[in-house]
């Protein structure tokens, strides 16, 4: 199941949760998944720290 921003996400400091992607979470009953749109392996390890695709979201958008 995909939502688009879960009340609790995992790896706050990941920067994919700031990132332009825009990242999917992905919810299982016990966790939460960062799925990347861009990266062929879909799931880089987290935290993410340095990303080459990193582009920062707009301020306010989702
Ligand atoms: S492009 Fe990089 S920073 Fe952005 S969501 Fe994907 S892995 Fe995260």
């Amino acid at each position: 199941m995909t939502t688009p921003r879960p009340e609790s996400l995992p790896f706050p400091e990941s920067l994919c949760h700031r990132c332009a992607a825009p990242p999917r979470y992905v919810e299982t009953r016990t966790s939460v998944f960062i799925m990347c749109p861009l990266l062929p392996g879909k799931y880089p390890p987290q935290p993410v720290r340095a990303c080459a695709l990193f582009r920062p979201a707009e301020a306010g958008a989702k």
